[in-house]
């Protein structure tokens, strides 16, 4: 499946296309955010918490890497910036396997450990306020995730 992609315009926009993807995530699945800092990775966290029902707020788990909310599923938030190297085990794989969704923020930083199997979600800096998303589904379940957030 080809990538699909879209423009954001403010913090706002980005959290709805967020909880909108949310609202159709199942146990199991795993999110990879790859961006720059200040690109927005946190803040689609946040719409993903909100779409699955989550009140507390989401800040980011620099130095905690991963922090885990309650809501309809459960939610496993890391953040992997300062990890010292790719195989580091911080127990990541029974997270991925878990009832929970995963949201991994600089994904790409632990490659290696991450399921084949996934949604990465690229955002760009594009002005101000403005951002670029790009979904990258790998695997049917995540390509049939994408093509229903785009339907809607
Ligand atoms: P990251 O986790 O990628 O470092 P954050 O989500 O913590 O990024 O921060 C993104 C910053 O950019 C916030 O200050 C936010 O208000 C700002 N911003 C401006 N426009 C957008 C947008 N369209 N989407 C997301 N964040 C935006
Ligand atoms: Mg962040």
């Amino acid at each position: 499946m080809e990538q699909l992609e879209l423009i954001v315009h403010s913090p706002k926009e980005t959290k709805e296309i967020a909880r909108r993807l949310a609202e159709q995530l199942e146990p199991g699945m795993v999110i990879a955010l790859e961006g720059d800092l200040g690109a927005g990775k946190t803040t689609f966290t946040k719409g993903i918490a909100e779409g699955l029902g989550i009140t507390q707020n989401v800040n980011s788990p620099t130095f905690t890497i991963i922090k885990q909310y309650e809501g309809r599923l459960p939610l496993y938030h890391m953040d992997v910036y300062r990890l010292e190297d790719e195989w580091e085990d911080l127990g990541f794989d029974e997270y991925f396997a878990g009832d929970g969704v995963t949201v991994v923020e600089w994904a790409h930083l632990i490659a290696g450990q991450l399921p084949n199997e996934r949604l990465t979600v690229h955002l760009y800096h594009h002005g101000d306020s403005e951002r670029k998303l790009v979904f990258e589904p790998l695997g049917q379940r995540y390509e049939q995730l994408c093509k229903e957030i785009f339907a809607s």
